[in-house]
């Protein structure tokens, strides 16, 4: 099975592992990558876990009829092995009830105890 995320690899050697707390993100597109596929598996604990305390919603609501269907990652702004912050611009692409859409956004990483976190929205 592919990876969801859209890497090309196998999900076992691309965010599966990952998921299964096997390793870690090493940057924080990596993390973004692992995290979107997370929402298209509907793994609810991956996404709480890698989610910074300070911004970390109770849990995470998943829409029924709503299933993703591509991610394009289009910049990223540090966010590397060296860096303990960074910005990944992406969009994502869903079918709602069949209808596609995509949502894009700017979002924030912080990297804490080696650990990258997804923080928010970049600006907000
Ligand atoms: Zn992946």
């Amino acid at each position: 099975m592919k990876c969801p995320c859209g890497s090309d690899r196998p999900y076992a050697d691309c965010c599966g592992p990952l998921h299964a707390g096997l390793s870690g993100a090493p940057t924080a597109e990596t993390l973004m990558r692992s995290r979107y596929s997370a929402y298209a598996r509907r793994d609810e604990a991956y996404l709480l876990r890698t989610w910074h305390p300070s911004t970390r919603p109770k849990h995470v609501d998943f829409e029924a009829n709503l299933r993703w269907v591509r991610l394009d990652v289009q910049r990223t702004a540090q966010g590397s092995l060296f860096d303990s912050k960074g910005t990944v611009l992406f969009e994502a692409h869903y079918t709602m009830d069949g209808r596609p859409g995509a949502v894009k956004e700017h979002s924030t990483f912080v990297r804490e105890n080696g650990e990258w976190l997804y923080v928010g929205e970049a600006g907000k």
